[in-house]
């Protein structure tokens, strides 16, 4: 195929939106030019005033295959990620069975994905209580990171780690010059709240909200800065939930601490106030919490202090989700939003003053800066790979299952008025969805750390 040139009077560039036409050879972008400047033998495709923002990179995925393909899997969650503006996943290293704690874990992950993937993805590897000699084999390997829980994750594959694990594992982990992620949150507060709570009624939101509070993502975060000051490794904060720990966050940035933060759609549109008793869809850790604490997210964003949005997609079958029961407490947390995070966000993004740009900054290029894929992923710019989203984003539409495209049809956003349509997603220059339909073979690869 010869040169293309894909032209929109809104095209999102990391230095603004403008008017322009992405030249597009092959699977990488040639260079963005003035309409006036596209080649007189390119094939042109003209979407007006319909935006063209760059791939989303989504670093926060929990695929769940090999092992709970039931649950999701390579082939719908790639495309819901498609349907939702997505051309990059980093896979979480639990819920699959085998957890990719392991080389030889990475080795059935990667068979399981082969030629199923409508997006390209990438692996982060797990550290739990016994592996941590595994780091540099899994870093070689080509993982992208490693996650850690502070508190159980909820499957027994999957171990969390202490202080003293973590300093055993540290060393290794600054070696590799990849970051670690952590879920913050400690269980002593945790534990504390749900003994109080014994009597409770867990069908209501707000039990649940108190068994989670504030202080147990505050103490881990403030262990985890501890230690970063101590071992020199990349430290990033998974779905920060709270807005109480800014202050600590934005104080260890001026330190010079090599952290980043990222937060989620649902803590930056939901908040408790709304969610209704025994809405289980809602439930997630660490919870979505009040108005204000949302407020205070949002701040955290036009700082700086919250680098990223990324999706947190963790479904479950609908049984686990406990929906007739509507016990917040054996429900399963998580909230799958692969195709619905980019409406999510700009809807909230632009009554707040905030443009395009910003959601390309937030949900591409600082995760693909987080995933080490930034030099080919998260950027409209001459060189990166070819991927693009085709957004309208003056259209509203409402949420109806057939949007959704993940395993199983559950999402809290059901029935709400969004703004922002994702019309069209290229994949290092192919189409990877149109108009709710996904043209093609899947062509996602697998994007590995170079050792
Ligand atoms: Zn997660």
């Amino acid at each position: 195929m010869g040169l293309r040139a894909f032209l929109s009077r809104r095209i999102v560039a990391p230095h603004g939106v403008r008017p322009g036409a992405i030249l597009v050879d092959g699977e990488r972008i040639r260079d963005v030019v003035a309409h006036h400047e596209v080649p007189a033998d390119a094939i042109r495709e003209d979407f007006g005033n319909t935006a063209l923002l760059p791939g989303l990179v989504d670093s926060h995925v929990h695929i769940n295959e090999p092992g709970r393909t039931e649950w999701e899997g390579f082939q719908t969650a790639t495309r819901a990620a498609a349907a939702g503006g997505y051309t990059m996943l980093v896979d979480m290293p639990l819920n699959c069975v085998p957890a990719t704690t392991t080389v030889s874990a990475l080795e059935a992950k990667r068979v399981a994905a082969q030629g199923t993937c409508r997006v390209d993805w990438g692996a982060w590897g797990g550290l739990v209580n016994d592996n941590h000699l595994h780091i540099p084999a899994m870093a070689r390997a080509g993982v992208l990171g490693f996650k850690c829980f502070l508190v159980h994750p909820g499957v027994e594959e999957f171990s969390m780690v202490c202080e003293q694990d973590l300093r055993e594992a540290l060393p290794l982990i600054a070696d590799t010059g990849l970051p670690l992620l952590v879920h913050a949150e400690l269980p002593g507060p945790i534990d504390a709240a749900t003994q109080r709570l014994y009597k409770a009624d867990w069908t209501r939101y707000d039990t649940y909200l108190q068994s989670r509070p504030d202080e147990a993502e505050r103490a881990a975060i403030s262990l985890m800065l501890f230690l970063c000051r101590e071992y020199g490794f990349r430290l990033h904060i998974v779905h920060l939930a709270t807005g109480t720990a800014l202050e600590m966050l934005c104080a260890a940035r001026e330190e010079g601490l090599p952290v980043t933060v990222e937060s989620c759609p649902h803590y930056l549109h939901l908040e408790a106030e709304q969610i209704v008793d025994g809405s289980t869809q809602h439930k997630c850790a660490p919870p979505v919490r009040g108005h204000e604490n949302r407020e205070q997210l949002w701040r955290g964003l036009r700082d700086g202090v919250v680098d990223m949005v990324v999706s947190d997609h963790s479904p479950c079958p609908p049984a686990m989700k406990r929906m007739n029961e509507r016990d917040f407490q054996t429900a399963w947390g998580g909230i799958a939003s692969l195709s619905m995070a980019l409406p999510v966000m700009w809807t909230e993004a632009q009554q707040r003053g905030f443009s395009l740009t910003d959601i390309a900054r937030w949900m591409a290029e600082k995760p693909a800066q987080l995933a080490g894929c930034s030099a080919r992923k998260g950027r409209i710019a001459a060189g990166w790979d070819a991927d693009f989203v085709v957004f309208d984003p003056d259209a509203e539409f409402t949420v109806t299952t057939n949007r959704l495209h993940h395993r199983h049809a559950i999402s809290p956003y059901m029935g709400e008025r969004l703004c922002g349509v994702v019309k069209r997603c290229y994949l290092r220059g192919q189409l990877s969805f149109q108009d709710g339909e996904f043209p093609g073979e899947p062509r996602g690869r697998e994007f590995r750390a170079q050792a």
